[in-house]
């Protein structure tokens, strides 16, 4: 289901092509958004023009609203949502434990919080949140982790990793038993998630405990949440030692275009943040910088605040070598109207260009893993 297509003899980087019950996706790749399962602004047509070969959406927020048996009788997500390219489904770990004052048990046997939607007691163990995300016939799926947020407490991070990994033996186990006769090529991918906070010792356990129980793929979480970059990236190159080489790899919620440059030399194969959309709606965009051809210069792109006075009569597209929708027919000035007089149109043009962006920025790591230039 994974196969690397070309190894770079520059770095760890590497090209690969990851099969799924929905189709392939060429890595490096990074995944658009789709908390609830809409990327903010775009229809399916939008994203697939834009080259997106998979998005991101959330078990969790899917189970607050609309629920499992809406989705269900729709046919699941990719019915509901009119998507027919591959979906991960994030467990909702990440989200569950950002709003720990919800949260009123916690052990071995899973979570149970309030609904922050409308107080309503929902308990999740690691084989109810596989059982929700087969009912939503993702094609890669999330085990359920302990996420902390970045602490200096060693402690607190080595107790949430042991139970991360409880869960994910707990998560292996129900998905072996619910896609035992699934045939292969139908079946989803299960990924197990790394934690271990910025401790080296607690990501080595973690992994080497990982591998001992067998994933399709591996993702590193709790990293990009707060922590210093060069300690992020002193964590991915331990990891990349450790990590299985012909799994896919994924690290969580990163990141900032130089990051996802850094960690593509690390040895990463895919990607997800919610910058490029935030970002957009904010008129914060995106733009290369057509002097400085290497991607190793982190100076490789630059960012324009919309909002800036100076773009008030700017007859200039938001980049003249963009060949998105929006860079085709707009200028900033009209762009930043839009986006001051709070026209929605501005929301949806925006994403379209920032998206853009991301999406080329991956297709640029490729062809310089390609050429072995990163
Ligand atoms: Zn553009």
């Amino acid at each position: 289901m994974f196969r690397i297509i070309k190894q770079s003899k520059k770095s760890l980087a590497r090209c690969g092509e990851l099969t799924t019950p929905h189709g392939k996706i060429n890595t490096p790749f990074f995944m658009p958004i789709a908390t609830r399962g809409a990327v903010k602004n775009l229809t399916p047509e939008e994203l697939n023009d834009l080259g997106a070969q998979i998005i991101l959406s959330n078990t969790y927020h899917l189970l607050l609203r609309p629920g499992t048996k809406i989705i269900k009788r729709a046919g699941g997500l990719h019915q509901f949502i009119h998507w027919d390219k591959p979906i991960l489904t994030d467990s909702g770990g990440y989200q569950i434990f950002s709003l720990r004052k919800n949260i009123l048990q916690i052990n071995q046997q899973g979570v149970k919080f309030r609904s922050e939607v409308d107080g309503q007691l929902i308990s999740l163990t690691p084989s109810k949140v596989i059982k929700i995300q087969q009912i939503l016939k993702s094609d890669i799926i999330m085990v359920l982790d302990d996420c902390l947020p970045h602490l200096n407490n060693k402690k607190k991070i080595d107790l949430a990793e042991q139970l991360t990994t409880h869960w994910a033996k707990k998560s292996k186990q129900a998905y072996t038993k619910l896609f035992k006769t699934v045939k292969n090529k139908q079946r989803p991918l299960l990924f197990a998630i790394v934690q271990g906070g910025i401790y080296t010792d607690l990501r080595q356990r973690s992994i080497s405990n990982l591998k001992k129980i067998g994933f399709d793929g591996y993702a590193i979480g709790g990293l990009t949440i707060g922590e210093p970059i060069a300690k992020t990236y002193q964590i991915l190159d331990i990891l990349s030692q450790q990590l299985p080489v012909n799994h896919p790899r994924y690290l969580m919620g990163a990141g900032q275009p130089e990051q996802i440059v850094q960690a593509v030399k690390r040895g990463i194969d895919l990607f997800d943040c919610v910058i490029p959309t935030r970002n957009a709606r904010h008129g914060l965009l995106y733009v290369f910088n057509h002097r400085v051809q290497s991607l190793q210069n982190d100076n490789f792109y630059q960012k324009i605040h919309l909002t800036n006075n100076k773009h008030k009569d700017d007859r200039r597209p938001i980049d003249s070598n963009c060949s998105c929708y929006t860079c085709q027919h707009y200028s900033r000035a009209y762009l930043r109207h839009l986006l001051m007089t709070k026209e929605n149109l501005a929301l949806r043009l925006l994403t379209i260009h920032n998206l853009s962006f991301y999406l080329n920025l991956m297709a640029k790591i490729r062809q310089s893993i390609a050429k072995d230039k990163l």
